[in-house]
């Protein structure tokens, strides 16, 4: 099998050069031609005689995936469906903002866990993506970037690992992939500004705690009892409380702050009750609440939430002393809600 450049780390390519017979300086002129220099064919590369880049494509791929759709949203948001060579497709976005510019990354094709909300997971999961493919996904988004700034060095400032797919349930292929997009030689993205958001696997968050990366963990939290949590996400059978607890250990072993993400349903996990339920769990971690309002699926039986209540619910966390935000759902006119396009797409080949 071809050696997917977009996968491996220096040090790996320096041995697989050295391998090969070959002098260990020619990874780093690659690595610079794929991540500097964003080369997506091995001619680009002119540093390199001709039949070392013959050599090269004869033994090693670029970019696995093709761009098979595209929805651009009133607000700049840019939606990607990539499809890969098995017929695997995945969905990745980018978020553009006037002070970073955000890649919203799958990790999985299709998704393990099958929130009752969500489209990516309806047809569950159909295999984890590798380190390659995730990072080709940021890769493509800094290009989109890049083409939008028409400067050849703008950079992709954030990564969130919010796409399909549960990160944590790919663990080795994702922590790869981020430290590749972390690296220097890579895409040179901070650690601080990179997010692995998770229904919660408590043994792999400590896991992640013990990587020595600064990165930022979002919980997936969407109800503030177990009862409610088990409907909205059957697969998080985790109880909340040695959920929190694995937080917690996170937050002590790497300083960083936790965020529990909800996403608000209309008159299921929006009411008062609810809040004064979520308000002393978020205290107790010291977290940030991410309120979202829902992004309806056709089909699915959950509706979003007026400006109104879902102001009306952050004030009531605010006035039980949370730090909380509204984010704003971006790319509602493009199927928004996450695996909408893949399933569109899926419905469009089919029908
Ligand atoms: S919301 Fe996230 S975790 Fe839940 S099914 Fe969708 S992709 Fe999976």
């Amino acid at each position: 099998m071809a050696l997917h450049l977009l996968g491996v780390t220096l040090d790996e390519l320096r041995g697989w050069f050295v391998e090969q017979g070959q002098p260990r300086y020619r990874a780093d002129q690659v690595a610079d031609w794929v991540f500097a220099k964003d080369a997506d064919s091995f001619e680009q590369m002119t540093n390199l005689g001709k039949p070392l880049r013959t050599w090269l494509a004869e033994r090693c791929e670029l970019y696995r995936s093709t761009l098979t759709r595209e929805a651009a949203s009133e607000d700049a948001t840019r939606k990607l469906l990539l499809t890969f060579a098995d017929g695997a497709a995945v969905e990745t976005v980018w978020i553009p903002e006037e002070a970073r510019q955000t890649a919203c990354l799958s990790s999985q094709v299709g998704c393990p866990v099958g929130c009752a909300f969500c489209a990516s997971g309806l047809e569950g999961v159909q295999r984890n993506l590798t380190a390659g493919e995730i990072v080709e996904q940021a890769l493509r988004v800094r290009r989109l970037v890049r083409t939008a700034a028409g400067d050849p060095t703008a950079r992709l400032t954030n990564i969130v690992m919010m796409g399909m797919g549960e990160p944590l349930a790919n663990y080795q292929e994702v922590v790869k992939a981020i430290r590749i997009m972390n690296a220097a030689w890579g895409l040179g993205i901070g650690a601080r500004k990179i997010t692995v958001s998770t229904v919660g696997l408590p043994q792999q968050i400590r896991k992640l705690a013990g990587e020595e990366l600064q990165l930022n963990l979002a919980l997936s939290l969407h109800a503030p009892d177990d009862d409610l949590r088990r409907r909205l996400v059957p697969w998080g059978k985790v109880p909340i409380a040695e959920l929190l607890d694995a937080c917690e250990y996170y937050f002590r072993h790497t300083g960083r702050e936790v965020t529990l993400e909800y996403v608000l349903l209309e008159g299921v996990n929006n009411l008062p009750e609810h809040a004064r339920r979520l308000a002393p769990l978020a205290r107790h971690l010291r977290a940030n609440v991410n309120l979202l309002r829902y992004n309806p699926v056709p089909g699915l039986p959950f509706e979003r939430p007026t400006a109104e209540s879902a102001f009306a619910f952050q004030q009531q966390l605010r006035d039980l002393g949370v730090n909380v935000h509204l984010r704003s759902s971006r790319g509602q006119d493009i199927a928004a809600a996450c695996g909408q396009l893949r399933r569109a797409a899926a419905t469009s080949a089919t029908c």
